[in-house]
């Protein structure tokens, strides 16, 4: 018998953080690494969110909390919601969780059982796929490419329906495309779920507030399908607090109490002091607090794909969202340098770790292959240095 459990033996590490940590090592043995891998705002937190979590230290909010959260967060995320996103919900509907990552395993170890299917549009958040594995669940994917702007097709959708799917898993925006699901599409997607009873979704909207196209658009807002809609959001992106660990759900009563039960035997409520700051953020108006970072994500998106344009062999799409780009780097394939043939995303990537300096997510931790993850959420100046370390050791590639 081995020492470790088959779970744990079965589980891939999540690439993000895989990659994170490897560039954190290097630049600690001293190498001039650029990470453009992990997907976080390089901005700090605003003040107003960190003088709150001090005061809320002085306050002694320092003991166990509600397992779903404070009663007062939950009623900001319900206004929240209702003034963002015309939904109504109550308190009882809502589940605030260490991060929208364990928001979204709850909902699915709630929900999916063994040998239950759970549609996976690709490409997809790394997590999700481990996640429905750790659920002894059966993903079940939807491809796109980069010509439909990585954009699930309803007629795939109502293909990969069988009698064993249970849930719908996607992000709008994505990650890692920055798609942008329009509210004409999300009702297209809403009526084919819709006309199956025992089919959920779990909408996952934690990039709502980096959208480049206008309002943002959440599926529940179809009253056929909202109690069958689980939306995860968090502070993490928007307000720049990824190390603070708040995510939330709304999803109706009998799934947001499984929910809880599921946490309370997991890790209690969250962080009493980061419940307090995200009380603060979340009640301020989104359009003083978050969208000075959004309008400067706009602009490093704009810069980095006028910089990737001038690659040859990469195929560019315009995300409308989040903070990353997906190139296609298929044309790289089969070209060498020296020793190193490529012939996939991981080979690409480590290529350009080792020989630019320059840290990217494969795009196969994403199920797809043929792509790379840039991940924007950094300065101009190191936007720029990145692609000119990048561009010579592509054009090396023979
Ligand atoms: N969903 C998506 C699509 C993400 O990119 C992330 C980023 N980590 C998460 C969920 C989880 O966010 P967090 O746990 O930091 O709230
Ligand atoms: N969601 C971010 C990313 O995709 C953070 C890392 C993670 O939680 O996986 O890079």
């Amino acid at each position: 018998m081995g020492k470790l459990s088959d779970r744990i033996n079965h589980l891939s590490e999540s690439q993000t953080l895989a990659m994170a940590k490897k560039c954190r090592e290097m630049i600690a043995s001293g190498i001039d690494v650029i990470s453009l891998s992990i997907g976080e705002p390089d901005f700090d937190t605003p003040d107003f969110i960190k003088d709150a979590a001090k005061e809320a230290i002085d306050k002694n909010f320092t003991h166990y909390t509600p397992v779903p959260g404070f009663l007062e967060l939950r009623k900001v995320i319900v206004e929240k919601f209702r003034r963002d996103n015309h939904l109504n919900y109550k308190p009882e509907n809502i589940v605030v969780s260490t991060g929208a990552k364990q928001s979204i395993a709850n909902a699915v170890l709630c929900l999916v059982n063994p040998g239950d299917e759970v549609i996976v549009p690709v490409p997809y958040w790394v997590s999700y796929r481990e996640i429905i594995k750790m659920a002894d669940g059966v993903p079940v994917y939807i491809p796109s490419s980069v010509e439909n702007d990585f954009k699930m097709s309803p007629k795939d959708l109502e293909k990969a329906i069988t009698p064993k799917t249970k849930l719908l898993l996607f992000s709008t925006p994505c990650n890692p495309t920055g798609t942008v699901y329009t509210k004409e599409e999300l009702k297209v997607i809403a009526e084919i779920i819709a006309k199956h009873p025992d089919i959920y979704i779990i909408s996952d909207e934690i990039y709502e507030h980096i959208n480049f196209i206008g309002g943002h658009e959440s599926i529940a807002q179809f009253d056929f399908i909202r109690d069958r809609v689980i939306t995860v959001n968090g502070v993490s992106k928007g307000y720049a607090m990824t190390g603070w660990r708040i995510g939330y759900i709304a999803a109706e009563k009998e799934i947001a109490d499984a929910c809880e039960k599921m946490q309370g035997q997991f890790t209690s409520g969250t962080s009493s002091i980061s419940q307090k700051a995200a009380e603060a953020a979340m009640k301020a108006d989104p359009k003083d607090s978050v969208m000075p970072m959004t309008r400067e994500f706009h602009k490093r998106r704009d810069l980095l794909l006028e910089l990737l344009h001038e690659i040859p062999g990469m195929k560019v799409n315009v995300p409308a969202g989040a903070f990353y780009v997906f190139p296609d780097i298929s044309h790289f394939f089969g070209k060498k340098h020296g020793n190193t043939t490529i012939s996939n995303s991981e080979d690409l990537c480590e290529y350009l770790l080792n020989h630019a300096h320059v840290a990217l997510v494969s795009g196969e931790a994403f199920g797809d292959d043929n792509c790379i993850r840039f991940s924007y959420a950094t300065s101009e100046e190191t936007l720029r240095e990145a692609v000119k370390r990048i561009k010579p050791a592509l054009a090396e590639l023979k």
